[in-house]
């Protein structure tokens, strides 16, 4: 596989995935609506070794709903959303899949939070769904 590259908007933070993501989601939580400012986000999981990062991002810390922070970084210039790391799960690293230079090939195998997924939304076909996390 070649490496998936991606970036932020205004091009100050650029990464690279080094290997292929080891789980594809979207979540419908109010945390990622209101991050993203639209319905969800779309996201890879990958571990943090291969994640490989030029430029500095901004920390929000956020609270999951375990009570455990969420580390949000995203672009101090543009405001770009670019990668989670929870407490809950060292290691690993979740990639907003909308940064990516192309999303091609990349189809979601959940979606996650659907409690909170808009209604006029469709189903992402071949998805599992779940109404909370996973
Ligand atoms: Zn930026
Ligand atoms: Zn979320």
């Amino acid at each position: 596989m070649q490496d998936r590259k991606g970036g932020c908007l205004c091009g100050a933070v650029r990464y690279v995935l080094k290997s292929a993501p080891r789980a594809i989601a979207i979540c419908h939580c109010t945390h990622c609506q209101r991050q993203s400012g639209s319905l969800f986000s779309f996201n890879l999981v990958i571990r943090e070794a291969d994640y490989d990062q030029r430029g500095e991002t901004m920390v929000y810390v956020d609270e999951g709903d375990s009570g455990q922070p969420v580390y949000r970084h995203f672009c101090g210039s543009c405001g770009s959303p670019i990668f989670a790391k929870t407490a809950l799960a060292p290691g690993k690293v979740v990639v907003k899949a909308g940064t990516l230079d192309s999303m091609e090939g990349l189809q979601p195998k959940t979606e996650i939070y659907t409690d909170h997924a808009v209604k006029w939304l469709a189903p992402v076909a071949g998805a599992a769904r779940f109404p909370r996390n996973q």
